[in-house]
């Protein structure tokens, strides 16, 4: 039986739990439980603040967790990235007021930048040689500047609106973060079993989001042609048409740069075209 480790409520719990959902995973929701069973899986769901999850896991509360890598990384915690999930996408950068002028880090000597990342700011401000003061504080890091707290942040940036509606602009990227999924160094080889078992099926979720199947009618003499454009995992499936001289084929494709494919193969003769969804790609 092994534990996993995700956010209780919160940016990461919804995909957290829609990944183990499509993982096969059935898990009883209860607001009120800390720790669930899944139904079908040797596995327990213990709900924890996302800072809480590195240190759980390093301590062997959890065996493994999902949480955003920027938390990880910050925590200093002793444990394995495993896998990245591919959501929760967001970057870690430092801001300015947007009326300053930005020549370069050198910018940040001698000012107060705000941040909840203190430890991954001062690593970076070791190695570039920046003597500035570190606060740390909570949560609303992005007033700080406008309210004479701080001269800058460095803070979690998606889209970028909230430093806009703050009058900072962002200067420098630190770090590159999306949610991951992390372990304890030391899992008894049983344990090892069921969280490899687990990566298997993280991976065929992972492998069918942004894959479709596709479907088209082809004269054959155009095959040969239309595989070069679609070739499908190994070869596309080709099955004959009740009409002679046409046939089907099957593949499963890249969802990105999919219109010019589809355009390509009309202008071949292609017709009767469809794209459907997948919900599972095991290789
Ligand atoms: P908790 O109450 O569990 O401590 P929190 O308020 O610290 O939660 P959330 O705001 O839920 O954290 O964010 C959790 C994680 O989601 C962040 O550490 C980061 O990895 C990611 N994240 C945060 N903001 C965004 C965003 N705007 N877009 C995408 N991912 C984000
Ligand atoms: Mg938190």
């Amino acid at each position: 039986m092994i534990r996993i480790a995700i956010q209780a409520k919160g940016r990461l719990s919804e995909e957290s739990l829609d990944l183990l959902a499509e993982s096969g995973l059935s898990i009883e929701v209860s607001k009120r439980k800390l720790l669930t069973k899944c139904g079908d899986f040797p596995m327990e769901v213990l709900y924890l603040r996302d800072d809480d999850i590195p240190e759980a896991v390093a301590m062997g509360v959890a065996h493994i967790g999902i949480v955003g890598h920027n938390v990880v990384v910050e925590s200093e915690a002793k444990v394995e990235v495993l896998q990245k999930l591919g959501f929760s996408k967001c970057r870690l950068s430092l801001a300015i007021p947007k009326s300053q002028e930005y020549s370069g880090c050198s910018y940040f000597n001698g000012k107060r930048v705000a941040t909840s990342y203190p430890n991954i700011l001062e690593t970076y401000f070791k190695e570039n040689k920046i003597d500035a003061s570190i606060q740390k504080i909570a949560g609303s890091v992005e007033v700080t500047p406008s309210v004479g707290m701080a001269d800058a942040i460095l803070d979690i940036v998606s889209s970028g609106g909230t430093l806009v509606v703050n009058g900072l602009k962002e200067v420098e990227t630190l770090f590159q973060s999306q949610a991951v999924l992390i372990a304890n160094p030391n899992l008894e080889s049983t344990n090892r079993e069921i969280v490899d078992q687990l990566i298997s099926r993280f991976q065929a979720v992972q492998r069918s989001r942004g894959m479709k199947y596709l479907l088209i009618n082809l004269p054959e003499s155009k095959v040969d042609e239309a595989s070069i454009i679609i070739p499908g995992m190994r070869s596309p499936t080709i099955l004959p048409l009740a009409q002679e001289g046409w046939c089907s084929m099957h593949v499963v494709v890249e969802e990105k740069g999919l219109w010019p494919k589809l355009e390509k193969l009309k202008t071949m003769g292609a017709e009767g075209i469809l794209v459907l969804s997948l919900d599972k790609v095991l290789p």
